[in-house]
């Protein structure tokens, strides 16, 4: 008995939500909803109770039992009766009496008097309470176990499609949050976008002239290979550097690939396929085997590059934006391709559906580019075509079909927006020097974006993190001693009068090299980092010898070591360091400068040796991106865990406070090299815990010293003191902001958005 209840339950359950899914607006969802929720428990009345942020009351949004009068209308504060019970404690209430809980209200007008029994369960969307669903029963009985399952099931799966209509004021604007984006407000009319021949749907037929196929097939590749060099010099001429090289690294290495395409026209030759049925078998079997490798990000690099290849074969390019202008792209997934393959002139921002599967390289380039992300947004396709769009890629947040005051006022902020950049570039040569005296030492996070003038050196004390594999992720191979002499002496140049800080080779995890392949389940964990470079020490000794040559003419490199987990690790490092230096002072009769020797902080182990490392090193640098990827087990890139990847979580501050000082103690300088530097938030919190050595992008480095030389370090360190006691990340915060307002900083540091 039980279990034909169960299977019931449970084929009801498959078929509401096959159903759910093919519906368009939110008075559809939720009317579907209590009606066949309410029919498969057999309840009597099945409500359905959403959050209304902005009055801080549910709201009942859809009743079948109780009077219809009252949906919209009837509403409870968030504390209030059993629903504010369920959504308190985010917990299942089962009650067979429930007018005599004594957290039981009396709403009038509603029509309950009738209903005794109550199971309320919350919905919950990454975390965060949206509402609460509400069964009855005349009968005064508990619902029992099969249905609590039931109702927790089907809350879970339809809390994402309650979140994409969750309306957030009234009856004017829906808001969807997404789980992460990048950049600032874009304005614009969404754009589904899919390509017109998808890769997926390519039939595989054979041909009877293989070889007009294959000839097809090379002068596509060759086409593609011009218009990919025309974007890099549009890219360069606006000065996008980090854009050519995301764009590059991702797409171009795969043009340059001579192995993608002579598979390609092995399947034409000698199985007699049609093109772009060979293009689709080369893809299939990449885009498996990187997925088996779990290599996600480089799954969907592959899967756009083949689709960019079809679309072009066919002719079926980009022909659809001829006619538009200012949209904002809603897209499934996205990719390096897509950002750098569509007119960005006509595109003001992106919006991705998937939850995982857009690649961070996507986003650091749409960021370059200056074009807004809101990534992990669940939006109805079927249903936003064309549809009124802003969205906001700091708090992730996706405005649908506001009224035109709501528009005027965004159309105002990004003006603000432009408007507050040029006040602060104005500043970025003074010196930076706080309220109270304190010089505080800006250097400059380089790699991806080394801008190209020469009035860089000025702006900046040196550079604090000249990430070296980017340079490596641009050639086909390992780089030859010389080649990277060039690019180090380079730099070293540019910066002479200032410290050059390079690190070795940091690859592994989502830094891939195309030409140096690892086949790992968990690569974040992985091999990465120093752990390579000991691997392969061929690796090591050519970087370090370049390096080392190249600081001969400058004598101001110093060098800093990723990924450090043991003390052993730096040991071995500075033993080949050593190596390299005897073996260059043999060949060159000349003594080599020796640089200072770091490492970067950013796995938690180095809390623990510290005390050992200090003695073999001149300098520390926190990594502060992958510090908090590690300290809190948390995917830097994965927008499912973006809401736990938070700088303020009380075990970071202390984990700061503690390096900072513990270097104090050993007189060692500590400086920051994350992104944590760059956030004025983060900024503050840094001053507040003694840090005076910044290191950050160029786009964060005005706004960064603007603050700076308007804050006191005193007044910050007695914030940073109460920070230390506090154990909520939101109380933490709050100190950083309310010091924001309380010294006219609210509008720089965006006080309302956090
Ligand atoms: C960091 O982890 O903070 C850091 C600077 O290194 P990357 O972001 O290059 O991993
Ligand atoms: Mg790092």
């Amino acid at each position: 008995m039980v279990d034909e209840r169960q299977t019931q339950v449970l084929l009801s359950l498959r078929k509401i939500t096959e159903d759910i899914a093919k519906l368009k607006n939110q008075t559809e969802i939720v009317d579907f909803l209590v009606k066949s929720i309410r029919q498969c428990t057999r309840a009597d009345c099945c409500s359905l109770y959403l959050c209304d942020e902005q009055h801080k009351r549910y709201r009942l949004v859809a009743t079948d039992g109780l009077l219809q009068a009252a949906v919209g209308k009837a509403s409870l504060g968030l504390n209030e009766g059993l629903v504010g019970v369920v959504g308190q404690k985010k917990e299942i209430l089962d009650l067979a009496n429930a007018p005599s809980h004594p957290n039981f209200k009396y709403l009038p007008d509603v029509g309950e008097d009738e209903y005794h029994s109550f199971l309320g369960v919350p919905i919950l969307n990454t975390g965060k309470l949206l509402g609460v669903l509400v069964v009855q029963s005349k009968e005064q009985k508990m619902f029992g176990q099969i249905e609590e399952s039931f109702m927790v099931t089907i809350c879970a799966q339809v809390a994402k499609v309650l979140a994409e209509s969750h309306n957030k004021t009234d009856n004017s604007i829906s808001t969807v949050i997404g789980l992460s984006g990048t950049g600032g407000i874009a304005i614009g009319k969404a754009m589904v976008w899919q390509p017109a021949v998808l890769i997926d749907k390519v039939k595989i037929i054979h041909c009877d002239d293989p070889s007009l196929q294959k000839e097809l097939f090379l002068q596509t590749l060759f086409q593609l290979q011009i218009e990919m060099d025309k974007t890099a010099l549009k890219m360069r001429e606006n000065e996008s550097e980090q854009a050519v090289n995301g764009f590059l690294s991702g797409y171009g290495s795969m043009l340059d690939d001579s192995s993608f395409s002579d598979e390609v026209v092995a399947y034409i030759l000698k199985d007699g396929l049609l093109a772009s049925s060979a293009i689709k078998r080369v893809y299939e079997h990449r885009y498996n085997e990187a997925l088996s490798l779990g290599k996600k990000e480089e799954s969907i690099e592959i899967r756009d590059f083949a689709q960019v290849l079809l679309s072009r074969l066919l002719h079926a390019s980009t022909k659809e934006f001829d006619n538009v202008s200012n949209v904002i792209l809603v897209v499934k997934t996205l990719s390096t391709t897509i950002v750098a393959d569509l007119p960005k002139e006509k595109i003001s921002g992106f919006v991705i559906t998937d939850s995982d599967s857009s690649s961070s390289n996507a986003m650091i380039l749409a960021k370059d580019l200056g074009i807004p992300v809101v990534a992990g947004a669940s939006l109805n396709i079927n249903t936003i075509d064309g549809r009124n769009l802003v969205i906001n890629g700091k708090s992730a947040v996706i405005l649908i079909d506001p009224p035109s005051s709501v528009l005027d006022e965004f159309s105002q902020l990004i003006n603000q927006t432009k408007e507050q950049h040029d006040l602060y570039s104005k500043e970025i040569c003074k010196p930076t020097i706080t309220l109270d005296d304190k010089r505080i030492t800006f250097k400059l996070n380089a790699g991806l974006n080394s801008k190209s003038d020469d009035e860089i050196e000025n702006e900046v004390d040196g550079v604090g993190l000249y990430r070296t594999e980017i340079a490596f992720m641009l050639t086909q191979s390992f780089p030859l001693e010389q080649e990277q002499y060039e690019w180090y002496s380079s730099l070293l140049a540019k910066f002479r009068h200032k410290k050059v800080c390079m690190r070795t080779l940091d690859i592994g995890s989502d830094k891939g090299l195309s030409y140096f392949v690892n086949k790992e389940q968990n690569p974040a964990l992985g091999l990465r980092g120093v752990r390579v470079t000991l691997d392969q020490p061929q690796i090591l000794n050519t970087q370090l010898k370049a390096m080392l040559r190249a600081n001969q003419d400058y004598g101001n490199l110093e060098i800093m070591l990723p990924m450090v987990s043991s003390l052993k690790e730096v040991i071995s490092v500075k033993n080949t360091l050593k190596q390299m230096a005897l073996e260059i002072e043999e060949s060159t009769h000349k003594t080599v400068k020796m640089p200072s020797f770091g490492v970067t902080i950013e796995v938690p182990s180095i809390a623990y040796v510290i005390d050992d490392l200090q003695e073999h090193v001149d300098f520390f640098s926190i990594g502060s991106n992958d510090l908090v990827q590690y300290l809190l087990a948390v995917d830097r890139n994965n927008p499912l865990v973006n809401r736990f990847y938070n700088p303020f979580n009380s075990a970071v501050v202390r984990s700061l406070a503690y390096f900072k000082q513990k270097c104090d103690s050993f007189n060692k300088p500590i400086s920051i090299c994350g992104e944590l530097a760059g956030n004025p938030m983060g900024l503050l919190l840094l001053l507040s815990l003694g840090f005076d050595n910044l290191s950050m992008n160029y786009s964060e480095l005005a706004r960064a010293k603007y603050i700076t030389r308007r804050v006191s370090v005193e007044q910050l360190r007695k914030l940073g003191q109460e920070a230390l006691k506090l154990s909520s990340s939101t109380q933490i915060k709050a100190l950083y902001l309310d010091y924001a307002q309380a010294n006219g900083l609210a509008k720089v540091i965006d006080v309302k958005a956090h």
